[in-house]
């Protein structure tokens, strides 16, 4: 027999060819410990072992029957194969059929003692079991099975099951395999879970009592009882937790010796500056912009999420760090995603600070000096572009807030005291620019903005080493916005609906999911969507302006678009020159057109509530009651819920969990930023675990130099997650 450890090669366990050891490959399955680790999705209950007499209609049980007979046979017309048996024991008999498992028909014979699981029906001529699973009792098993994976029913009689006559585990599977084949291999190599070292400190397994390393892989695969299941899921999930807990915690650690320029709150300027705004803030922005504040002034750099819902004034909030810091003689940096967002930004700095302190603008395209008339620019107003001098500014001083794009990030831009860098939507930075902004910011103090709404139980797991503010709450008097999911008959409504609202002076957006045809560019990865009936922006647009509103004025626009044609169109649609503006996601993050008040969005089951609900803000950002349509191109049970739960609920915060729980972090926050990839059973929702697993990773980072398994276990878990 082999002598299997831990790192034996899957194909060198028995029944495993090359064709199944690629599939295994597939599900990321390589070695005997990846199998240890290849979890379970759900269990059958299939312990209840009853009579065959007592079979009812209906319940998922097992029988221990003797096979009477049993024959393949085919059924021409159908094509099928069938497998017809009857098995009995003393209670009675049953008939039990099979499709297209011929082999059945040839492994069992009359007189084999079986383990049949499933449904059991019963009619006219008495009970039948279709398709059960079957085990033979007491095959010797190639591994005799650890203590823990025996069948509870059957203990007292020395018999261990696999597939049958117990909690039986249900794999996540992939073409060409099949549970059973899966649930041998497993029980092949589950004795190894007795071999894989404990990485969890003592104090820690028992302050939390979490099951051991190596029974809460026993259980997870086969399980006693639910008892077993849930204590081994429990600790498997702390792992998961844990871990990224434990990251997160060395990494503040480690920044803790950091050193940045205590940036003084300048009190007085400050209340001036809020003063002088023509609105009060709202209690959270106080909070947060005091929160900010006292970071600036310690020695080590702020690292800290903003996060609030679309339009509850993040960036005055900004602005007040921003003049903060050059009150103290400091630089600061706004950096923002795309150009229109940076221009937007640039303005609304500059209406707030112009006139106090020195406001730049440096993008891919576009630079602009301080200027003296403090006014809003539209583009065609922008000094011709002229990067030379500009970085001759900043590196002299000679601008305090400089705000862009990704361009800020370009080799020859140097500042000359750089106190304070802001980013807005971060997530939108491509990974190699987000370590950048770090690299270029280092010594300077961090704030990162985000509108999508994130529940603090999530911020503190995907940015377990940042500090969160939260902005939960709108400046009042803000009209709802209304929304409905539209039924594809009132299409026609909804146009005419638009037409008034065009009539009233408004202007309009129409989100499609997909740019062409034939593009397949969309911004939920992985999804699978029919080749035919695709809104794209170009058929709608086709569509709109030349059949629903020949008389109005449609607009398109696309990330596909150049810069230049992207802008002019923006332009446009800000001068009111357009009505009707059909768009992809680029319109998604922080556009600002107060003149808008509808928002229709194609295909709506394509995107996530936290998307769609970053679309919806784009509207209602002025007096204006404004409206948002939904409609649905693949209507799905579980579409239809989310979408009217959207709704409903105009809370982003709310919108955000009901996405976590309907589609999970990965979909909801992209898995790049995330490392969500490694979360295999822990939800985000498992609240007290997440609790648990974040003091014990304080516990334990400061000492974690004792702990060398644990060392071991982060470092090879860094290099199988790749974090920011
Ligand atoms: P976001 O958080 O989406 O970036 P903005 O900072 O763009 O939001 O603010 C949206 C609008 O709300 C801006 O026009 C801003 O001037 C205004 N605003 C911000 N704070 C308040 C407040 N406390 N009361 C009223 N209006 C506010
Ligand atoms: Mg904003």
């Amino acid at each position: 027999m082999l002598i299997m450890n831990l790192n034996t090669p899957i194909s060198q366990l028995s029944r495993v060819g090359k064709t199944t050891a690629k599939r295994l490959e597939r599900l990321g399955v390589a070695t005997a410990a990846d199998l240890l680790f290849y979890f379970p999705f759900r269990y059958e209950d299939f312990r209840s072992v009853v009579k065959i007499a007592d079979l009812k209609h209906g319940e998922a049980v097992t029988v221990r029957a003797k096979v009477e007979l049993i024959a393949n046979k085919r059924s021409p017309r159908q094509r099928k194969n069938i497998t017809e048996a009857l098995v009995s024991d003393a209670s009675g008999s049953l008939r039990v059929v099979w499709f297209n498992q011929p082999f059945i028909g040839k492994t069992l014979r009359p007189g084999d003692e079986v383990f049949l699981s499933g449904k059991a029906r019963t009619d006219m001529l008495g009970a039948q079991m279709i398709g059960p699973v079957y085990e033979r009792v007491n095959t010797p098993p190639s591994v005799p099975p650890p203590e823990t994976s025996s069948g509870q029913a059957l203990k007292g009689e020395g018999l261990y099951t696999t597939h049958t006559a117990r909690l039986v585990p249900m794999y996540p599977l992939t073409a060409g395999l099949t549970q059973k084949q899966i649930r041998f291999l497993v029980s092949q190599v589950i004795v190894l879970s007795a071999a894989m070292q404990e990485w969890l400190p003592d104090e820690i397994l028992d302050k939390y009592d979490l099951a051991p390393l190596s029974s809460a892989l026993q259980g997870i695969h086969f399980p006693k009882d639910e008892i077993d299941l849930a204590k081994s899921t429990e600790r498997l999930k702390f792992d998961e937790l844990f871990l990224i807990q434990l990251k997160a915690e060395l990494s503040r650690l480690e920044k803790a010796d950091a050193k940045a320029p205590s940036l003084a709150f300048n009190e007085n300027a400050i209340k001036e500056f809020v003063a002088s705004l023509p609105f009060t803030l709202t209690k959270t922005q106080k909070i947060s912009a005091w929160e900010i504040l006292q970071d600036l002034q310690k020695t080590t750099p702020m690292n800290r999420l903003l996060s609030g819902d679309v339009g509850s004034g993040k960036t005055v909030v900004a602005a007040m760090a921003m003049y903060n810091a050059a009150l103290n003689g400091y630089q600061a940096v706004l950096m923002a995603p795309t150009e229109i967002l940076a221009v937007q930004h640039y303005n609304s700095i500059v209406n707030l600070l112009g006139h106090k302190v020195k406001v730049g603008l440096l993008t891919g395209s576009k630079s602009q000096f301080p200027i003296s008339n403090f006014q809003s620019m539209t583009n065609d107003q922008f000094s011709k572009f002229n990067k030379k001098d500009f970085l001759e500014k900043i590196k002299s001083n000679n601008i305090q807030i400089i705000i862009g794009t990704h361009a800020l990030l370009t080799e020859g831009v140097e500042f000359e005291r750089l106190g304070l860098v802001i980013v807005d939507e971060q997530h939108r930075f491509g990974v190699g620019q987000r370590k950048t902004i770090k690299e270029k910011g280092g010594g300077a103090h961090f704030l990162s903005m985000t509108a999508t709404p994130i529940p603090r139980s999530l911020a503190l797991m995907v940015y377990g080493d940042l500090d969160v503010s939260i902005i939960n709450e709108l400046p009042p008097g803000r009209k709802k916005i209304l929304t409905r999911l539209v039924e594809p008959v009132n299409r026609v409504k909804a146009y005419t609906f638009i037409r008034e609202q065009v009539k009233k002076g408004r202007q309009c957006f129409v989100v499609c999911p997909l740019i062409g045809a034939n593009n397949e560019e969309f911004p939920i990865s992985n999804f699978q969507f029919p080749k035919d009936d695709k809104k794209s922006v170009l058929s709608e647009f086709e569509k709109l302006s030349k059949n629903i509103f020949p008389d109005l004025r449609v607009g398109y626009l696309h990330g596909r678009l150049k810069p230049k044609e992207k802008d002019g169109t923006m332009e446009k649609f800000r001068k009111r020159e357009l009505d009707i503006l059909v768009s992809t996601s680029v319109v998604e993050v922080g556009v600002d057109i107060p003149n808008t008040s509808v928002m229709m969005i194609e295909g709506a089951e394509r995107f996530g509530l936290a998307q769609l609900h970053q679309f919806r803000g784009r509207v209602g950002r002025s007096v204006h009651q404004s409206y948002c349509f939904l409609f649905v191109e693949q209507e799905s049970p579980r579409a239809l819920e989310r979408l009217r739960f959207f709704e409903k609920n105009n809370d982003g915060f709310k919108l955000a969990e009901k996405d976590l729980e309907m589609r999970g972090p990965g979909e909801v926050y992209g898995t790049a930023q995330s490392g969500f990839m490694n979360l295999r059973l822990a939800k985000l929702t498992d609240k007290e675990i997440i609790k648990k697993a974040r003091e014990a990773a304080r516990q334990v980072a400061p000492r974690l130099g004792k702990f060398p398994t644990l060392t071991a276990k982060i470092k090879e878990w860094e290099n199988a997650v790749h974090l920011e």
